[in-house]
Formats: C-alpha cells, sequence, structure tokens
C-alpha cells in the first residue's frame, strides 16, 4: 500500500484506501477536511456545511465571529491531540501563525507527512514559535520562500512603526492607519502598541471580532471598536491609531496610511510600509526544513517570486524538493498515473474484500468495484496480480482473503 501525497484544491493525503484533506475548499472531496487556520484561502471547507471538518476550536471561534454562517460538521482538535481516520493518525502541532492555527501530522504505517499550513518560526506578540519535527514528507508553505523575503527583527519593526505613528503622523494632525490583515497583524499591532505606548488602538469591525476572539482566549489586548460612540471621538480627536482591514475604504481625510505586511519587505522605500509578518521569511523556511530533516520536501503556496525555492533546497541540503502538484508523490518520487491507479485498485479490492471467511463471485466483484469507478478490466488484472501474490485465494465459488 502506498502513502501518497497529492494537490487538489487542498493537500491530499492518501494511504490504503483511505484519506484525508488539509484546507480544501472544494465541497467535491470524499475525505474529512481538516483546516489548518482561520484565514479565507485556507478555510473554504467551511463553506461547504456537509463536509466533516476538523479544526481547532479558535478556529471555529474566529469564523463565526467574522460571521460565517452554516458551520455544521465541525469536529474540534486541539494542539497534541490526534485523530485516526482508518490507518491514518492525523496529530496537531502548533503553526506560531495566528490564533488557533496548527500544522498536520499524518502518521500511517509506512512513513509520515508533514503539512504545515502557514506557519511562524520567531515568538511573536501575540504567538509561540511553531514547533518542529522529524518527517519523511514535509508539505511546507513557501508565501515568502526567497532572498529579498528578510524580515528585520521584531522589535525593531515595532519601534519603526511607533516611531512613525507617535513621532511623525500624529504631531501632524495626522491619524496612523495601518491597513493589515485583520487575522494576525491586527492584534500583533494591537499588542505592541499597548505595551510600548499609551496611544489608544481603534479597530475597524473585522478586526474588533478577531480581536475579541483572542480576547477569550485570554490575550490581554486593549482596543476600541471604531463605530462604537468612544471610537468615533477618538477619531474626531485624532490622538489615537487606526487598525484597518488591507482592502477597506476609508471615509475620513485625516488618515495616514501606512501597509503592514511581509511584501513590505519588497516594495518600494517610498510607499509607507513595514515588513511585520506571521510566516517564515526565507532563512526561517530553510532553517525549518534543515530541523525537520525530511525526505523530500514538496512545497505549495509560493509565487513568481518563489519559484526557484524548491531547486535552492535540493541544490543546498542535498533534500529532493519541488513544488506539490495534481501528479501523487511518494516517499520515493512521483508515481505514474497507471501505476497509482492499479494501486487504487488493489487496495479497494481489499478493502471490499476484507471480512474473513467469505467468498464473493467475480460478477459480484466487478459490479462492487464499478460503484467505486474501476473498469472490468481494471478489477480483472487486480484480482490475478492478488491471487498470484496470495493475498487472495480461488475457491470454487469465487475469491476470498487467503488466511494462511
Ligand atoms: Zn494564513
Ligand atoms: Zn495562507
Amino acid at each position: 500500500m502506498a502513502l501518497t501525497v497529492r494537490r487538489s484544491r487542498g493537500v491530499i493525503v492518501e494511504y490504503g484506501g483511505a484519506g484525508v484533506a488539509f484546507d480544501t475548499n472544494t465541497r467535491n472531496t470524499e475525505y474529512p477536511v481538516f483546516v489548518s487556520h482561520a484565514h479565507a484561502d485556507h478555510a473554504g471547507a467551511f463553506k461547504h456545511p456537509e463536509l466533516t471538518k476538523y479544526a481547532t476550536e479558535q478556529t471555529y471561534n474566529l469564523l463565526e465571529n467574522l460571521r460565517w454562517r452554516r458551520l455544521e460538521n465541525w469536529r474540534p482538535v486541539a494542539v497534541g491531540r490526534s485523530v485516526k481516520i482508518d490507518d491514518i493518525e492525523v496529530r496537531v502541532h502548533n503553526a506560531g501563525h495566528v490564533l488557533g492555527s496548527v500544522q498536520f501530522e499524518a502518521i500511517t504505517p509506512e512513513g509520515t507527512v508533514l503539512y504545515t499550513g502557514d506557519f511562524g518560526m520567531g515568538n511573536s506578540y501575540t504567538m509561540e514559535a511553531a514547533k518542529t519535527m522529524g518527517c519523511d514528507l514535509l508539505v511546507v508553505e513557501t508565501t515568502f520562500g526567497a532572498p529579498m523575503f528578510k524580515f528585520p527583527r521584531r522589535k525593531d519593526v515595532a519601534m519603526d512603526m511607533v516611531r512613525w505613528a507617535v513621532m511623525e503622523a500624529i504631531p501632524a494632525g495626522r491619524i496612523p492607519t495601518f491597513k493589515t490583515d485583520s487575522i494576525g497583524n491586527a492584534q500583533e499591532i494591537i499588542s505592541l502598541f499597548n505595551g510600548l505606548t499609551k496611544v489608544p488602538v481603534v479597530t475597524a469591525r473585522s478586526a474588533t471580532r478577531v480581536s475579541d476572539v483572542y480576547r477569550m482566549y485570554g490575550h490581554k489586548l486593549d482596543y476600541v471598536d471604531a463605530s462604537s460612540p468612544e471610537g468615533r471621538e477618538l477619531l474626531d480627536s485624532g490622538r489615537c491609531v487606526l487598525v484597518t482591514p488591507k482592502g477597506s475604504k476609508l471615509s475620513r481625510e485625516n488618515l495616514d496610511v501606512a501597509l503592514a505586511s511581509g511584501w513590505a519587505a519588497i516594495m518600494n522605500k517610498r510607499s509607507r510600509a513595514f515588513p511585520l509578518s506571521d510566516h517564515a521569511d526565507f532563512r526561517e523556511l530553510l532553517s525549518f526544513i534543515r530541523r525537520c530533516r525530511p525526505k523530500r520536501v514538496l512545497t505549495f503556496h509560493g509565487g513568481a517570486l518563489t519559484k526557484g525555492f524548491a531547486d535552492y533546497v535540493r541544490k543546498s541540503m542535498g533534500i529532493d524538493a519541488k513544488p506539490l502538484a495534481a501528479r501523487e508523490e511518494t516517499l520515493m518520487g512521483p508515481v505514474s498515473r497507471g501505476e497509482m491507479r492499479m494501486k487504487a485498485c488493489y487496495d479497494q479490492l481489499i478493502r471490499t474484500i476484507r471480512i474473513p471467511g467469505f467468498e464473493y463471485t467475480e460478477p459480484w466483484l466487478v459490479k462492487e468495484m464499478a460503484r467505486r469507478g474501476f473498469t472490468r478490466g481494471e478489477t480483472k488484472s487486480a484480482i490475478r496480480h492478488l491471487t498470484e501474490r496470495k493475498i487472495l485465494e480461488s475457491t470454487s465459488e469465487g475469491f476470498r482473503i487467503n488466511q494462511h
């Protein structure tokens, strides 16, 4: 039986006829979905009420507070715990990215696959660094997997932000306004301004809703919602910092807008942007991989700038690495379509005949296998293959599992 990984609007891990889907956003999956964190590009499975979703309680509460509807069929998971799906055990580890973010480790008799989701490597104002662990196949995000993504120390970024807000914007009668991610960076900004200054932080609605959940989990954050009377008063007075989502349209005149994002690392020096990131940068990605000591690395979540990352890993570390695609990958390398298909057919046939002591006729098996999408020819050649290897034995009536 083969342990395989492939990409299909998410990451699919299969072993012995069972499977799990990580961060898939399509309803066309036959497998239970594990959602790594609440960012919309990862949590899409929650748009499909009929799917079974495993996610942390924090992730669930974030989605609920952000008014995602019909969050049915949710099963809670927690860091340090695991869930068994047939022969695949999925263990949950901290990812250090945003509240409730986790990595998933799929453990099978043939080896382990670590799926990172998005992860952060340094301790931040609100998160602890991602856990690293040994694994066979590492499926790693590479959002910032290029040398130009080198983030300064978080403390230095924080000081720059404070300096700009308190010494430039506010004295000039402008409101320092940070456009940023509502989940993660927004809370980092609140936390750093709370810790380093006495300037009140005003938050746009979505940032408020997310921060309320952080507070529920014990994060000490002080902020005022922009639409509350107190928030409006602060904005009128001009003596505050405003935190608002990247895409928001701002109606006030006296705002000085800055971006807070990892992308600031590669932006024009003249644009106001601070490299505050909840992702690993280039060097942190490499050190994460080094610490996990994988046999193979499969990358996902990168763009044109990070195309060379897998090549670099292969050349600099001597670890086989490439971007994960639709094609099935195993511990040893990619599997051809035909081979893969036959392996799936063997697995399915064994599952169908699994109950010992019963015999199955060939026509019945062909019909049963056809319901699962295998042709008569495929089923017949699978029967032949498994009989030759003495996994099945033929009887007067048909076939059964060989119990010797
Ligand atoms: Zn994310
Ligand atoms: Zn992401």
